[in-house]
């Protein structure tokens, strides 16, 4: 199995294809700006479990350099 390409990619509740926009996210207090597949519909992002772990280690790092 390969990774979905982003025209795969289809909101579950809306049934339409996503489309890649700005968002603002954040994690553990942490704001960030990403660009992700969203859809226009709903409004829900699809976030990949590489992101989430990326973002988990990134901010667990910082938490130790204090
Ligand atoms: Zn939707």
């Amino acid at each position: 199995m390969s990774a979905p390409a982003l025209g795969d990619l289809v909101c579950v509740a809306c049934d339409r294809p996503l489309e890649v926009g700005r968002v603002v996210g954040s994690y553990l207090g942490q704001r960030f700006e990403v660009d992700l597949p969203r859809c226009p519909g709903c409004g829900f992002v699809y976030v990949s479990e590489e992101l989430a772990s990326g973002k988990m280690l990134k901010v667990e790092q910082a938490l130790e350099d204090k």
